[in-house]
């Protein structure tokens, strides 16, 4: 029985444009908003039953920073007359730079909305020419401020380095620019080049090398060492927080096996030991809303051994780590006499540490942190 309570994520599948490195299910037409979202009220209602409180919510996407004020408010009634959204909730909205201005954020801040997650990737117009992002550098300078003056006082950044555009140099000064706004949080992903997706068919027909491991290492060290310099908490291989009371809740969700409930096509669920999807099409939700269904598209049940190697896999992606006690008595696996070997000489080879109970990676081992849950 999992105690945790549950986080809530809606998938906003709108963008105006499509950035050329996504693989994210969104919409480049906006004229279905309106079926959207009272397909998700009733989504909403059809697990009233099921969950309860939620204490976080993200809305992700695609773009939910497309939508208008009044549009935002009804998700929030909605869900505040299916769910009890617990009173010190955190609620994080994903947004593009080019759509924030005081009146808008503003909106939000009074609709309850406390976080802001802002879609910058790079303060570097060719980078973000390269992205095919839709917004400039100036843009993402006011999106900051705007924010601020609107009263925001969690705010996160997404940057993306490793970009075939982009050298280290280029990459610390969009670092030195992100930290000039002390944003409480900065997540700072390595470009990955998905088959489908334009730069992936770029990347695959020869177009342009790409950073070789050696180079991808380089910004990944450079960049801790970056933000921990400038009093960030380099907490999970991606994330950055400036203070443990800035560590995004919501994620910590996702790394720790608490549940969630994803309402929205594509969106992911976890409950117990069962993992379900919705629908990857929006025509697929709205058919099965309308016929008093779940959009479902597949659920799976975990085993205690898959749940036990996920666990692994995210724990260790974490500063924190894995509590070798807690991970004994939840998938029934003593890591520490089962691994001990293993362990002890990625422990002399500098990449983890068994300290307190807790088996964390190192600074080096983060940076290969996929790897060490291979073990
Ligand atoms: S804004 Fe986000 S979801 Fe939309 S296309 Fe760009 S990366 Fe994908």
């Amino acid at each position: 029985m999992n105690l945790k309570t549950p986080g809530l994520y809606i998938h906003i599948p709108f963008c105006l444009s499509k950035c050329l490195y996504c693989d994210f299910y969104s919409l480049t037409s906006i004229s279905a908003v309106p079926d959207f979202l009272d397909a998700l009220f009733k989504e909403m209602k059809m697990y009233h039953n099921r969950f309860d409180s939620f204490d976080t919510v993200y809305l992700g996407g695609g773009t939910p920073s497309l939508l208008s004020p009044q549009q935002l408010e009804s998700i929030l009634i909605s869900l505040k007359e299916n769910f009890n959204l617990i009173s010190n909730a955190e609620i994080t909205i994903e947004t593009n730079p080019a759509d924030l201005h005081q009146s808008f954020l503003e909106s939000m801040r009074e609709n309850g909305i406390n976080r802001i997650n802002i879609g910058i990737q790079s303060f570097n117009e060719k980078v973000l020419g390269f992205l095919g992002r839709r917004h400039s550098v100036k843009q993402a300078i006011s999106a900051m401020e705007v924010s601020r003056k609107a009263g925001f006082h969690n705010i996160g950044l997404d940057l993306i380095y490793s970009v075939p555009a982009q050298d280290i140099g280029s990459w610390l000064d969009t670092l030195r620019q992100a930290v000039v706004f002390s944003p409480e949080h900065i997540s700072c992903y390595q470009l990955t080049f998905e088959a489908k997706t334009p730069l992936g068919i770029r990347y695959q027909t020869g177009e342009f090398p790409i950073p070789g491991e050696e180079l991808q290492y380089k910004f990944f060290t450079k960049t801790s060492e970056f933000l921990e310099e400038a009093g960030y908490i380099h907490y999970e291989v991606s994330n950055f927080a400036r203070g443990k009371e800035h560590t995004s809740r919501h994620n910590q969700k996702y790394w720790d096996h608490s549940p969630f409930l994803g309402l929205g096509p594509a969106a992911h669920s976890f409950q117990c030991n069962q993992r379900w999807w919705n629908h990857h099409s929006l025509d697929q939700y709205l058919v099965a809303i309308d016929a008093g269904t779940l959009p479902v598209e597949e659920t799976e049940t975990l085993t205690i051994e898959q749940l036990g190697l996920e666990a692994l896999y995210l724990g260790l992606r974490t500063k924190k780590g894995i509590s070798l006690q807690d991970f004994k008595n939840q998938y029934h696996y003593d890591l520490f006499t089962e691994k001990k070997k293993i362990l002890a000489k990625l422990e002399e080879e500098g990449f983890i540490s068994i300290k307190d109970g807790y088996l964390s990676p190192t600074q080096t081992g983060l940076a290969v942190a996929d790897s060490l849950s291979l073990i």
